[in-house]
Parts: C-alpha cells; sequence; structure tokens
C-alpha cells in the first residue's frame, strides 16, 4: 500500500455555477443557439480557474479538481467510462451530451433523480454490455490545466465504481461488469500517475447506504485492484456514517479514507473501533450541506478526540462545496449578526483553514476563534425567540394532533361530488406576464394594490377557464406565489432570504433556498385574501393550498441548534393558523402539499421511523384544527410509497393525489398494495410534457386504478401543478381529463345500479 500524502487540509469539490450563475446563463444562450461550443467551454473554463485560485488563495493543500460539469458530474463519469445507452450512440460530441441530460425529439433524456438526501439532481447511467469505449481525455486535460495553477496541490476527483454501479440502472452480472469496470479505472488511475498527481479522491458515497455490507467483497476486490496502480487513493464517504461497515472500510487497501463527522454517529465509530495509524483520515467537519458557520468549541472537541486517536488528520468540508452558495460577501441585505454567523463555500475554505492551523498551534488563529465565539454569542442574543411560539410547543396536547372524528365519520360530513371528481393539484400557468406584476411592484412601478388586482384578474380568469372545463373542485392558480416554500416563507418571521444564494439542483437550474434563523411564526392570514377572492367567484368549491410543514423545512437552510422536529412544529402551527382562517373564510377543502416529505427519508432505514414519525405529526399538527366537515388534501408527486405506506396512512389526510402517469400506475399500485384506505387522487397527465394527453390514454390509466380500488376512493387529476406548462396545453388536456372522467363515470354508475 502506498503511503498517505502529507497535507493538512483538501477540498472535496466545488460549486460550478459561477459565482454570478455564468455557467447557468452559457447553457441557456448555448441551448438558445446564441453562444457557441467555444463560448460555451470558455465560460466554463474561466469559472473552473476562478475556483481553483480561490481555493489556492485560502491555502488549501489538496484540492479536489475535475469534479467541474457542463451539467452533471455523473453524466460526465457515464461518457468517460462508456456508458452511452443505444439511443445516443448515434450522436456525437455535445449534441450527444446534452440529449443525454435533455433528450431531444424522439429520444428520451437519462432519467433524473436525487443525489442521496440532498436537492441535488443526478442523470442515472443505464449500464448495458457491451460498453462504448472508455474515452478519459477531457478529464486528463482538466488536471493538467489544474495542475498548471495548483502544481502538486491538484487532486483529481474519481467517481468511484461502485457508487456508480449502485446508482446506475443496469442488467447482467455484476462480477463481469465489475471486470471491466476494473480495466478502465486502473487505465485512468495509470494515466494519472504518469501526470505526477501525488493522490487521487475516489468518492464512494455509496458505502455510507445502508445495504453497503452486500457489496463488501467486490469493494475488497475492487481496491486491491485499484491499490496496484500505485497511486496513493483517498477513499471518500460524505453524507452520513458507515455504520457497520466501518470496521471494514477503514482496512480497505487505500491510504487514507474520508469521513463526514457532521451527520451520523461517524466519530462513535472511530472511537469504538479505533483508525488505522498507517492512513490518513480526512475529517469532512466543516459542514458542506449548510450555510452556518462552525461552532469552534464543538469541531475543536471533536478534532482533539480524534488526534488523540490517530495521528495522520486533514481538515476539510463534509463533501462538495456545491451544495452551498460561492460567497456570503455577495449578500448586502441580510441582519448584521446574522450574516457573521454565515459561512458559504469561500467563507468555508477559511474555516477549513483556521481549524487545521488550531490543530497545529497557530497563535494568531485563537483570536479569530475568539471573534467567531462572540459573533455565535451576537447571534443568539439577535435570533428572534418567540414566546408564544414556545409556549405553544410546550402545551402541545395529544389531541392536537388529532382531526376531532376518524376518517369514515368525516367522510359522511364532507362535501358530495360526483364519483371520480376531477381537480388540479394548485398552479395554473406562470406566465411571463404574472411574472412581470412583482418585478414591477418590486421596482415600485406598480402599487400593491394594483398587484392585487391584477393577480386577482388572473383568478377570476382562471376560475372561469376551470369552470367551463367542467372541473368539480377548482383552485385559485397559485398566481402570486414565486415559488411554494418561498412565497409562505417570505410572510413568515424566522426566515431570512440571500440575493445570490443560489445553490445548483440541476444542469442549469438553482434554487436559492430561505435560511431559518429564529423561531417561526405567522404574523397574518397568509393565503385567505386570494382564497376569498376565488371562492367569491363560484359555487364550486375552491381548495385552499398550503405547503406543508416537511417540505417547508426540507427546502431550505434549517437551523443547527434546533432540531428539525422542533422546526417543523414550528412550521406547523403557523399552518395550523392558516388552516383555521381558510375554513373561517369559507374552504371546505384544504390541501397541504408535502412533495418532499419522501426526500428527506434518512439514508440509513433504521432512522426512517423516527424521522416518519415526527415528519407525519408535523402534518398532523397542521390539519388536526380542521373542522370533521372540510375535506384536507394533500399532494406529494415523484414520490415512492412502498416502504412508507403505513405512515403515509397516519397522515390521515382524506385525500392524496399522486403522480401516476410517469409511473404508468406503479406509484397507485404501491398504494393499493399496503392497504391505503382514504381517497387518492390519480395523476392522469404528466404535466411535464408539453403534449396534450389523449382522452382515451387517461381513460386507460383510470381503468387500471378502477381494477383494484372503489371508485368511491378515486379522484382524477394531473401529476402535479401546471404552472411551468402554458394555456394553450392546460385548457385541451384538461378538457380530455374531464372527459375521461365523464365516461368512467358512466360506467360506474351502470356498475352500481
Ligand atoms: N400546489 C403546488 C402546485 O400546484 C404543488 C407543487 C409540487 O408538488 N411541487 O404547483
Ligand atoms: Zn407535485
Amino acid at each position: 500500500m502506498t503511503q498517505a500524502t502529507s497535507g493538512l487540509t483538501a477540498t472535496l469539490g466545488y460549486p460550478r455555477i459561477g459565482k454570478h450563475r455564468e455557467l447557468k446563463k452559457a447553457l441557456e444562450a448555448f441551448w438558445q443557439g446564441q453562444f457557441d461550443e467555444a463560448s460555451l467551454y470558455q465560460t466554463a473554463q474561466a469559472i473552473e480557474l476562478q475556483n481553483w485560485q480561490v481555493q489556492l488563495a485560502a491555502g488549501i493543500d489538496r484540492i479536489g479538481v475535475g469534479d467541474f460539469s457542463l451539467y452533471d458530474g455523473v453524466l460526465d463519469w457515464s461518457l468517460r467510462l462508456g456508458i452511452v445507452p443505444e439511443r445516443f450512440q448515434h450522436l456525437t460530441g455535445l449534441a450527444r451530451y446534452f440529449a443525454m441530460a435533455r433528450g431531444q425529439t424522439g429520444i428520451p433524456a437519462l432519467e433524473m433523480t436525487k443525489w442521496f438526501d440532498t436537492n441535488y439532481h443526478y442523470l442515472v447511467p443505464e449500464i448495458t454490455m457491451p460498453l462504448q469505449p472508455a474515452d478519459f481525455s477531457d478529464f486528463l486535460a482538466t488536471v493538467q490545466r489544474a495542475q498548471a495553477v495548483l502544481g502538486e496541490r491538484a487532486v483529481p476527483i474519481v467517481l468511484g465504481p461502485l457508487t456508480l454501479v449502485r446508482l446506475s440502472r443496469w442488467t447482467g452480472d455484476l462480477v463481469s461488469l465489475l471486470t471491466e469496470f476494473h480495466n478502465r479505472y486502473v487505465s485512468l488511475l495509470t494515466a494519472l500517475k504518469r501526470l505526477n498527481v501525488v493522490e487521487v479522491q475516489i468518492h464512494e458515497p455509496a458505502l455510507v447506504l445502508g445495504d453497503a455490507h452486500q457489496y463488501q467483497s467486490f469493494y475488497q476486490s475492487t481496491y486491491q485492484t485499484l491499490a496496484q496502480v500505485g497511486l496513493p487513493i483517498q477513499l471518500v464517504t460524505y453524507f452520513d456514517d458507515l455504520g457497520s461497515a466501518y470496521p471494514w472500510v477503514v482496512e480497505l487497501p487505500v491510504a487514507g479514507i474520508s469521513l463526514d463527522f457532521t451527520r451520523g454517529r461517524n466519530l462513535e465509530l472511530v472511537q469504538t473501533y479505533g483508525f488505522p495509524s498507517n492512513k490518513q483520515l480526512g475529517v469532512g467537519i466543516v459542514d458542506a450541506r449548510n450555510v452556518w458557520k462552525i461552532r469552534p468549541d464543538e469541531v475543536l472537541a471533536t478534532l482533539k478526540t480524534l488526534q488523540a486517536i490517530t495521528p495522520h488528520l486533514r481538515v476539510q468540508p463534509s463533501a462538495s462545496l456545491q451544495f452551498v452558495p460561492y460567497d456570503v460577501r455577495l449578500e448586502t441585505k441580510l441582519p448584521e449578526p446574522l450574516y457573521h454567523v454565515l459561512s458559504f463555500a469561500e467563507q468555508k475554505l477559511r474555516e477549513v483553514r483556521q481549524l487545521a492551523q488550531a490543530l497545529q498551534g497557530v497563535a494568531e488563529v485563537a483570536a479569530e476563534l475568539e471573534t467567531l465565539r462572540q459573533q455565535w454569542q451576537a447571534f443568539y442574543a439577535f435570533s428572534p425567540v418567540n414566546p408564544a411560539v414556545q409556549a405553544r410547543l410546550q402545551n402541545l396536547q395529544p389531541s392536537d394532533f388529532s382531526r376531532p372524528l376518524p376518517y369514515e365519520q368525516r367522510k359522511l360530513q364532507q362535501p358530495v361530488l360526483p364519483p371520480l371528481p376531477t381537480t388540479t393539484i394548485g398552479s395554473f400557468p406562470q406566465t411571463p406576464e404574472v411574472r412581470q406584476l412583482r418585478v414591477k411592484l418590486k421596482r415600485g412601478e406598480i402599487t400593491k394594490a394594483e398587484y392585487e388586482a391584477a393577480i386577482d384578474a388572473e383568478i377570476a380568469k382562471c376560475i372561469r377557464y376551470q369552470e367551463e372545463i367542467g372541473l368539480d373542485v377548482l383552485v385559485h392558480g397559485e398566481f402570486e406565489r414565486t415559488d411554494m416554500v418561498e412565497f409562505f416563507a417570505q410572510q413568515l418571521a424566522g426566515f431570512a432570504f440571500t440575493e445570490h444564494g443560489w445553490v445548483q439542483s440541476y444542469g442549469s437550474r438553482c434554487v436559492r433556498p430561505p435560511i431559518i434563523y429564529g423561531d417561526i411564526a405567522r404574523t397574518q392570514p397568509m393565503t385567505v385574501r386570494e382564497f376569498r377572492v376565488a371562492q367569491s367567484l363560484t359555487s364550486k368549491p375552491v381548495k385552499g393550498m398550503l405547503t406543508g410543514p416537511v417540505t417547508m423545512l426540507n427546502w431550505s437552510f434549517p437551523r443547527t441548534d434546533i432540531s428539525r422536529k422542533e422546526q417543523a412544529f414550528q412550521i406547523a402551527l403557523a399552518l395550523r393558523d392558516e388552516v383555521a382562517d381558510l375554513e373561517a373564510a369559507g374552504a371546505r377543502m384544504i390541501q397541504i402539499d408535502e412533495p418532499a416529505l419522501r426526500e428527506g427519508l434518512p439514508l440509513k432505514p433504521e432512522r426512517w421511523e423516527e424521522y416518519l414519525t415526527w415528519a407525519v405529526d408535523a402534518f398532523r399538527l397542521a390539519a388536526g384544527v380542521a373542522r370533521p366537515e372540510t375535506q384536507i388534501h394533500t399532494h406529494m408527486c415523484y414520490s415512492e410509497f412502498g416502504d412508507i405506506i403505513a405512515h403515509i396512512q397516519r397522515l390521515d389526510a382524506d385525500v392524496l393525489s399522486i403522480e401516476n402517469s410517469r409511473s404508468n400506475n406503479q406509484t397507485l399500485m404501491q398504494i393499493v398494495e399496503g392497504g391505503y384506505t382514504h381517497q387518492v387522487g390519480n395523476g392522469v397527465y404528466d404535466v411535464h410534457s408539453p403534449a396534450v394527453p389523449a382522452t382515451e390514454q387517461m381513460v386507460q390509466l383510470l381503468q387500471a386504478g378502477l381494477a383494484h380500488l372503489p371508485a368511491e376512493q378515486i379522484w382524477v387529476n394531473p401529476d402535479c401543478g401546471l404552472k411551468t406548462r402554458r394555456w394553450e396545453e392546460v385548457i385541451p388536456a384538461l378538457k380530455n381529463m374531464v372527459a375521461a372522467a365523464q365516461q368512467l363515470r358512466a360506467q360506474v354508475h351502470g356498475a352500481s345500479h
């Protein structure tokens, strides 16, 4: 085994969208034909160079390079390793690359899914043998460019073979697949060794998944093979602890192992089992998944504990910094005490260095850490503690988490609708004109009253269309909302917003998650005005429309000094008041969306129960105030329910609407097989496609549902909200949907009489 190289600090990857979202803009210009290939690469390399320079200036010893991507890093590794599905093989270059990422007429893109428990989406490799030839030339060229700037500090980041396989769709025999991979990785490492890199990072986050032990022998044979190249390997894991795999992972023939000390129980594992003294321990202690500065006393205590156990430590972020924005210094509007405890990628580099210096006993650091302690003190003094919220949390009673009557009895009191009632998920097209209204309001070009009048005109139009289409349960259309989380967060005390805090969600798409910094409280009704406007225009029921507590939490940067459960409960209390106000305003149905509930599941199944218990409780706390006659809906799209159906049932929503058209009835079947007893809104219209689905197609989907669930349990709706679609698509699609329901209604009636 090759010895670890020295170097006290390291990074595992950096944001790639560009400090001012240069990559996003370049990609969009390229796709629209306004930018040529050379300009796109030029922008990309400029971002990459800047990333390297910043890390160099911060004094990082081992700078991860080669993680930059035009769209997605997993896609890049698929291409390098020759994993190209047949439908893309006739294409070349960027045409092939973007076809795999985004699809082309007649050629569906690779499937996209969440990267572990983050909000980043990667493209799922589809492996079929034989592979296409491997080609690492772009990666090797990047490494050489990096070496020219960073010298021996440049450390290539390679996606590990077992993580790649674990996250792929593949068929065939794992042994022969891995044998093929071994050859390809050996040739890559050999080429890197020839470039004189001092070490390579191989990222294997799949090691933290609950099923890692099933792959133990494959990890062992893979790393035996790769070790023979003689290039020191830093085996990198993150997002959770190694769990029961710890004892054998630390014995793999590599020079160093990186662990995440911000999540899970790696510290305990190191204390229990020790750590091989001849290996480097990469200590991922600066949180790469959240925006808070380190709390110096906590992290130093961890580092000192580790130092007493094993000699070769390296301080680093817990994962790639791609999950946080670039630079907090771009923010000009945050309250001072909050600003001083925030740390984005650039600030986190500084923290890595500070901690390494503190370990070495560098004197100047002591003063810096003292300043940091004071900044935290100032933050705690400032951060709004709301005594009323605290008192409510203290006094919660079991009955607060339950509707007053069980579902079967509530159902009898709830609105009577035709069989297979039709509805939508909430949003209707957000046209450029609607978005422009908000820009004008912000610039002061229109008054609040003018803005609201324009929104109301949209609501009126939307109600009129829905009545013409013949839907049974209407919505107001969500025209006033920028985003389903931001809209609520902006009206709640305890949330802060950045101007430039973008993080990549996928490809060119970025999100700007709000930051929870104090007790969350509702200061006034948030949705009642628009609801009233809509309901006043129709005799059909209009659904009140809220974003659920768990989704609000999972799509924000939460506090780390307060449990996620407590933060979810605080949001739930605010929503509970909103539910009561909507009811008082005449809402007979209220939908509480929880699309992010499933994705918040911990990586390790043994922690699911705990999460699902408080997550479902938070939902029940928000909904529990509703009177029996008020029908509570929830919506969860693009989720798998198979293994969590008991918890979905425990939400105790009267109606659950799901995406189903894309999964070809899979989602519905999971619900049926799980024995779900409440009503299900069956998604029959794929809202991600501009295509208008035919009535017949939707009839077929519904019939499949009717074969397994009684008609009384089924609603008819699109898969998700319609805000990204155009009116010209939505109106005919919904007309067809209503026609499909009506057609089946006749049959259902016929059958029961
Ligand atoms: N009510 C939201 C909408 O219709 C739900 C969006 C979602 O599930 N992501 O847009
Ligand atoms: Zn949805």
